[in-house]
């Protein structure tokens, strides 16, 4: 007894002192703001609406109306003139490592905790002000999601996976060879800050996926194949069986939400197909046969738009460089097979270890263009993503309409200075282009001011 009030006056001081240091950081916002004067690009439609108002209250979309709209009574209401300009809504990128985003592989290998949370604290606050406000994220981001969520430090919205599940020898095996073979019970580093769990048999997987689960994933990563940036693993291999795989879809399903798996090749996307996975990240060495098979069975194809000049973070000639080679001259034939059979495909970025591709987050979309068009590379980025995070099902942190600018959505809005569907290349430099982002009814940048 004595140690449970104990902990509960713990939680009561922590939950106060959490209160008033948000109270501190987040400035007075407006109850309400109308945009005027804006042309919409809806997340839908691939066309730009009439000029038209859009009444934010609180952080709901109320009303869209191409009549004035009156004030709401009892609210403070702020104005954005739009003049013509596009309101749009916030980008979602469905793939991304929000924790090892801007730091190197060795330094994160070398640092403490702490350093690697501040890094990513600015690198969060970055992607926001490049107008992603919300993100499926690959890592133990399960602190700064709730340091966002308090209102303590601006950053996107957060379905946070944590640690990647990896078989011993896979992709998220990042032991060194004079630390194998493993004591028991020992956990490595990576381990320990949460970014990869090692398991290997079904009763492990199922033990460390429900270990996510209690931390607050808001779906599960597996590594079922061969990866880039690991040392152990060619990209042909196969990773994990499929009752190992189905042990997390289990724990998954049990949640209410789906896993998703990090893989390449046809062997282990059918493989992850069968167990259950309803997303694959990456893929970008399928045949014709499996990308049939995941659009008959509705999974998901989350993959990055990876080119020959896509900057690399390996040294030429390394065993990673070359892994990363093949992998991104997989990227054309990918794009043409999702179109073919048509597959639910979701846009991402993947960066990691890199403050200068995580800088360049707007120009991985844009580039999109080079298979589809600006209207269907943007509703990647928005609408249509939107229905990838909803599969977290009663797990999605954030439930309402994401990723559409309609009546009765949350208020994700950029307010662009120009029309993204002429001109695509404007999401290339969001400090110029993006003059107001809004994530949520708050308004974090306003250059109108
Ligand atoms: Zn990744």
């Amino acid at each position: 007894m004595r140690s449970l009030s104990t902990r509960a006056l713990g939680a009561l001081t922590l939950t106060g002192w959490a209160l008033s240091a948000a109270a501190q950081v987040q400035p007075p916002q407006p109850t309400a703001v109308l945009f005027e004067n804006v042309r919409i690009f809806d997340g839908v439609s691939e066309r730009l609406s009439a000029p038209s108002n859009v009444l934010v209250a609180g952080n709901l979309i109320k009303t869209i109306s191409i009549a004035p709209i009156a004030a709401p009574p009892s609210m403070t209401l702020s104005r954005v003139q739009g003049n013509g300009r596009t309101l749009m809504p916030g980008l979602i990128d469905a793939h991304t490592h929000i924790m090892f985003e801007t730091l190197t592989q060795e330094t994160m290998l070398v640092s403490d905790l702490a350093f690697i949370a501040v890094a990513a604290v600015k690198g969060a606050n970055d992607m926001l002000m490049r107008g992603f406000t919300s993100i499926r994220d690959f890592g133990p981001a399960f602190g700064i999601k709730r340091g966002i969520d308090m209102g303590l430090v601006p950053g996107p919205r957060i379905w946070p996976s944590g640690a990647m599940i990896s078989q011993t020898g896979g992709h998220g095996d990042f032991r060194l060879p004079n630390e194998l073979p493993a004591a028991p019970g020992s956990f490595h580093f990576t381990e320990r800050m949460g970014a990869s769990a090692i398991a290997d048999d079904a009763d492990t997987v199922r033990k460390r996926s429900r270990e996510q689960l209690a931390l607050g994933a808001t779906q599960l990563k597996l590594a079922a194949g061969g990866g880039v940036g690991s040392d152990y693993d060619p990209l042909d291999v196969t990773q994990y069986t499929v009752a190992e795989l189905r042990a997390a879809v289990e724990a998954a399903q049990n949640w209410g939400t789906y896993v998703a798996v990090h893989a390449f090749t046809p062997r282990a996307v059918r493989q992850s197909i069968e167990a259950g996975v309803m997303s694959i990240e990456h893929g970008h060495l399928l045949d014709d046969a499996t990308v049939k098979l995941m659009a008959e069975k509705g999974v998901w194809w989350s993959m990055q738009p990876f080119t020959d000049d896509t900057p690399t973070t390996f040294r030429e000639g390394s065993a990673k460089r070359i892994k990363q080679i093949q992998v991104y001259d997989g990227s054309d034939a990918s794009y043409a097979l999702a179109k073919k059979y048509k597959v639910k495909l979701a846009w991402g970025t993947d960066v990691l270890y890199s403050a200068d591709k995580a800088a360049g987050q707007g120009k991985m979309l844009s580039k999109m263009v080079r298979w589809f068009t600006p209207a269907e590379s943007l509703k990647m980025a928005t609408g249509t993503k939107a229905e990838l995070l909803a599969l977290s099902g009663a797990r999605n942190p954030y439930p309402g309409k994401l990723g559409v600018v309609q009546e009765g959505a949350l208020a994700d809005l950029l307010l662009v200075d120009g029309d993204p569907l002429a001109n695509i290349s404007l999401i290339d430099d969001p400090a110029k282009n993006f003059l107001v982002i809004m994530k949520d009814g708050k308004i974090y940048k306003n250059l109108q001011k």
